[in-house]
């Protein structure tokens, strides 16, 4: 028994396909809605606009697999599964697998391939994990990607926002992205991204993936990233998550200025100087040269002194 939804096109009130995103993204992913031919998908052209790479190496494959934080309870939400290069792999260790293909000619052929596992016909930026979960019936699910290059961002972004519905991610990206997630304060990489992404979850790099593993090959080294969606300090992410991530963007705006000058558009700026005293940081650091724990404690001391906020903060 198979189910194929197709699900583009369909209102955002039905099922789990929210509004669209409305981003700059949109025109490619849209071509991957048009030109719909019923081709199973070995015979489909390429689509590299689409971000498609597969992933043929069987080595790689497994050692992917055997990484994955994955339970045998699990139910895997599978971004962009391609020709399946993944999806039975994932199927034989998981409970079920729900896999999220852009292109139609390339779900049509998943369908024929893996009768046994669902197939959404939807850009995952529309999709809505929590709705997924509850027709699951279940709290969390596992989500696995071998992601399609051109949106990394907004798709880690996206899964971020959705995290009360993911336990654990398994994520293959450029390993550039990958350095960014796991930087470290005061290296190059470190900057909103890391943030982002160390404050919802646990981020670990298992080991990267060379070019010549796909077909066609990229022009970048990637890299397999493992998140256990945890957030930092719990409670205080759940009530201050979204306002602090408002204030680390406008910490790291401008990479060159130090944190100091970033920040003095949105509050006073003696405020920002006596918060950073209080934290015993120099005025003159930029935010890369701070942890989230002491970029918390400064947004902390700016949002409770009062009359500290110039602006809504
Ligand atoms: N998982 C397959 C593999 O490992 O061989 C394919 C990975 S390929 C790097 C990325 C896949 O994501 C492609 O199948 C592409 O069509 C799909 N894709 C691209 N944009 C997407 C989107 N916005 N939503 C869902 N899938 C998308």
């Amino acid at each position: 028994m198979w189910d194929f939804r197709f699900w583009i096109g369909i209102g955002p009130s039905t099922g789990a396909l929210s509004a669209a995103s409305g981003s700059c993204y949109d025109a490619a992913r849209k071509r991957g809605e048009s030109n719909i031919q019923n081709l199973k998908f070995k015979l489909s052209s390429r689509r590299p606009k689409l971000g498609q790479h597969f992933l043929h190496d069987q080595r790689y494959r497994s050692r992917i697999l055997e990484a994955l934080p994955l339970e045998a309870c699990d139910v895997v939400f599978e971004i962009g599964p391609g020709r399946g290069a993944m999806t039975g792999l994932l199927a034989e260790r998981a409970r079920k697998v729900i896999a999220i293909e852009i292109d139609r000619a390339l779900a049509q052929g998943l369908k024929e391939d893996f009768p046994y596992v669902e197939i959404i016909l939807a850009d995952v930026l529309r999709v809505d994990f929590a709705a997924l979960c509850r027709e699951q019936g279940i709290k969390q699910g596992f989500v696995f990607g071998n992601l399609p290059y051109y949106i990394t961002s907004p798709i880690l972004h996206h899964l971020f926002a959705q995290r009360d519905s993911i336990r654990s991610m398994g994520l293959l990206m450029q390993s550039e992205v990958a350095e960014r997630v796991t930087a470290a304060p005061g290296t190059r990489d470190y900057g909103y991204l890391t943030v982002a992404a160390q404050l919802y979850s646990q981020p670990l790099t298992a080991f990267t993936v060379p070019p010549g593993a796909f077909s066609p090959a990229p022009k970048v080294l990637s890299a397999l990233v493992t998140f256990q969606m945890k957030a930092r300090f719990e409670l205080w992410t759940r009530a201050t998550g979204d306002k602090f991530l408002g204030f680390v963007k406008r910490c790291f705006a401008q990479k060159r200025k130090n944190l100091l000058n970033n920040l003095v558009g949105f509050y006073l700026r003696d405020r920002i100087v006596q918060a950073l005293e209080e934290a015993h940081k120099s005025v003159n650091l930029r935010a890369e040269q701070l942890s989230l724990e002491e970029l918390a404690g400064v947004f902390e001391r700016l949002t409770r002194a009062a009359g500290g906020a110039r602006k809504d903060n």
